[in-house]
């Protein structure tokens, strides 16, 4: 009872709704000002280049980290950036992008000290996200012997990298990118990871440009 009230006290970082809706009146009307037919456009159509599967973590914000603009990205965020051939929502986002928007990369972006990540080691996640993570918890167990003789921060870190291959192979044997490296049209995936503590991006080295670029290790 007392860990609830300490939890419901907890001050959260951030602004009022109040000051977001000032906030937002304020970016409008100086994107507006910077180029007066910015939003005329933007109504009207989106060629992102780009889908963006990454965490929800609040700490993760696309397009402040990666100097993107609206339209350039398209987006889907989950708790630990997973891609599950069972989930609807993240496999229709998958299926407009590369079908409809026909985008030409997909990135998975995984992030060091994930909270989803973390809890498949620790194994404390309950609910939904603990049903959600499952795979999480058996790729760490299918690695344990290696992965447990790491200290507690690198094998968090290692994890964390391992998964964004995980992913990135159950997204490479997705019915929408087989069907589109079948065509033979051009669609290259890639794995990084946001590090917190520096703010930067680091290529994985595991992209892949069509199915013979899947190589049996990052299943
Ligand atoms: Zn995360």
């Amino acid at each position: 009872m007392s860990e609830q009230i300490s939890k419901d006290n907890q001050i959260k970082d951030g602004p009022t709704l109040s000051e977001i809706l000032r906030n937002n009146q304020r970016w409008a009307s100086e994107t507006k000002e910077r180029d007066p037919a910015f939003f005329e456009r933007s109504a009207t159509q989106q060629h992102p280049k780009y889908l963006w599967i990454g965490c929800s973590d609040s700490r993760v914000p696309v397009s402040q980290i990666t100097g993107t603009a609206p339209g350039e990205v398209f987006v889907h965020r989950n708790v630990a950036n997973i891609v599950q051939a069972e989930d609807p929502s993240c496999q229709s986002v998958l299926e407009f992008a590369v079908l409809g928007l026909q985008v030409e990369h997909i990135v998975i972006c995984g992030h060091y000290k994930c909270g989803g990540v973390h809890a498949a080691i620790q194994g404390t996640a309950t609910g939904k996200v603990a049903s959600w993570i499952k795979g999480i918890a058996q790729l760490y167990a299918s690695k344990r012997k290696s992965l447990e003789k790491l200290p507690d921060e690198a094998r968090l870190k290692a994890l964390c990298e391992l998964n964004v291959g995980m992913q990135l192979a159950s997204l490479a044997s997705s019915p929408s990118v087989q069907q589109v490296w079948s065509q033979g049209r051009a669609l290259d995936l890639h794995g990084l990871i946001y590090d917190l503590e520096t703010g930067l991006l680091k290529d994985l080295g595991m992209s892949l440009r069509g199915p013979q670029d899947l190589a049996a290790d990052l299943l």
